[in-house]
């Protein structure tokens, strides 16, 4: 990672690796297992919310270059979402009129969705 990533998105990535990592290995029959990774993605998903739109697809962005090799996308601009469920609810409920929200949904988010690791309410 270069040494010029903010605090904050470093801090998005290791939260997210965090929750990555407990969600591989933890045994779905195991409820205190499957709480952990509940709180892990719900600490990382109030992270987020705190986060600037620009911060968050700075993330995503840093995300992208280290796990991937292809180029990234030429838009980007549906990283900048906030994907807690406040925001996801708002978002459906309409009430956010931002340009973000007007963005089709994108497979190619990293984080979540890309992966199809860790999922949230359904979109
Ligand atoms: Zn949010």
């Amino acid at each position: 990672m270069a040494e010029t990533t903010p605090t904050l998105v470093k801090r998005w990535i290791a939260l997210l690796d965090a929750a990555e990592h407990l969600r591989q290995t933890a045994d779905p029959h195991d409820p205190c297992a499957m709480k952990r990774v509940g709180r892990a993605i719900d600490s990382l998903l109030r992270f987020e919310h705190t986060l600037t739109d620009a911060q968050r697809e700075r993330a995503r962005r840093t995300l992208w270059l280290r796990d991937r090799l292809e180029p990234l996308p030429a838009d980007t601009r549906a990283w900048r979402r906030c994907r807690c469920r406040s925001c996801l609810l708002t978002r459906r409920l309409g009430k956010m009129p931002q340009a973000a929200s007007t963005l089709p949904a994108s497979d190619d988010t990293p984080g979540f969705g890309s992966r199809a690791t860790i999922t949230l309410a359904s979109d």
